[in-house]
């Protein structure tokens, strides 16, 4: 996002010859180097935050991160930037006219003894207040890794204000990273925090794709689940024609199936075996009632294999060419 064409309001015809034609305004950035923006849209109004000068270079039109609104950045102004610019130029014009009328006063002395002397005083009434605002606090800080804007919303996901990027896919891959540190961690740890770093990653993993999933799906429209990783597999085939795991082997897919059941069985059951996960899961060394054994290769080679999935889901949906 190009700084100098945000940071500035022109408004107000100017009056006086101390002003040319318009009133610039430069609108500050927050203390941590963001603008807030807001989205025109009148079912939307929705405020996010970007950093002038990170992202696209040059004039690019400006992106509603939460409903995808595109339009002229000048547009985006917050009602709260709009007043304070109003009220800066309001003073600027008011200044400019003061000086003008100072500059015509005059003063002509009495002459004579029954001389009439004639004066102008322009004096100025008290200045209407400056309408100072703080841009709000946000929940989630995000630097595209596309185009480079640093940007913040209200929740998790969104489009890349500057070049229209959906972030899901960025927020999915960095959750995964997250999940392989705490598999890096078990090396250091005892073996009962080192299974519990496993299980919490394969939990991580499954939560992060099911909100990744979800939400490229709600973006079409649609409510699809993905906790069940089959079960999703079948519906997102019924209502976009396409299969999201058509990029990897059935052996692969195996594996991931597993590892959802997997999941399930930590999530819900104490991590015990039941019937369900017999029929379900394709695990050659399962037994009911015992409890389910997670490998760390395991959870890293399935790490992979779901990366796949949601590029392949993402590339589907949203954005062809990520
Ligand atoms: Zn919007
Ligand atoms: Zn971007």
């Amino acid at each position: 996002m190009e700084a100098s064409a945000l940071q500035r309001i022109a408004d107000l015809a100017g009056a006086g010859h101390n002003l040319r034609n318009q009133v610039t305004v430069q609108l500050r950035t927050d203390e941590e180097g963001y603008l807030g923006r807001e989205c025109p849209e009148q079912e939307c109004l929705g405020y996010f935050k970007i950093t002038p000068g990170t992202g696209i270079k040059g004039p690019a039109p400006c992106h509603c991160p939460y409903c995808g609104h595109s339009g002229d950045p000048k547009t985006f102004f917050t009602q709260d930037q709009i007043e304070y610019a109003q009220s800066v130029a309001f003073r600027k014009l008011t200044d400019a006219v003061f000086r003008d009328l100072k500059a015509l006063e005059f003063e002509h002395k009495p002459k004579g003894p029954f001389g009439i002397g004639i004066s102008m005083k322009v004096t100025q009434s008290p200045p209407r207040p400056i309408r100072y605002y703080r841009e709000k606090q946000l929940e989630t800080e995000v630097t595209c890794d596309t185009c480079g804007l640093r940007y913040a919303i209200y929740g998790v996901f969104g489009w890349c204000p500057d070049c229209g990027i959906h972030n899901s896919l960025q927020i999915l891959i960095k959750n995964f990273e997250l999940a392989g540190k705490e598999l890096i961690l078990t090396e250091s740890a005892d073996k009962d925090m080192a299974r519990h770093l496993i299980e919490d990653a394969l939990e991580n993993i499954v939560s992060a794709f099911d909100g990744f999933g979800r939400e490229v799906c709600r973006r079409k429209s649609a409510d699809i689940h993905f906790q069940n990783l089959a079960g999703a597999r079948r519906r997102v085939q019924e209502v976009f024609g396409f299969d999201f795991a058509d990029g990897i082997s059935s052996d692969d897919w195996r594996q991931a199936v597993r590892t959802f059941q997997k999941r399930h069985l930590l999530s819900h059951k104490m991590g015990v075996i039941d019937d369900e996960y017999i029929q379900k899961a394709n695990d050659p060394v399962a037994i009911v009632g015992r409890r389910v054994q997670v490998g760390r290769v395991e959870v890293t080679t399935s790490i992979g294999i779901v990366e796949k999935l949601g590029r392949r889901l993402f590339a589907g949906m949203l954005h062809p060419s990520p």
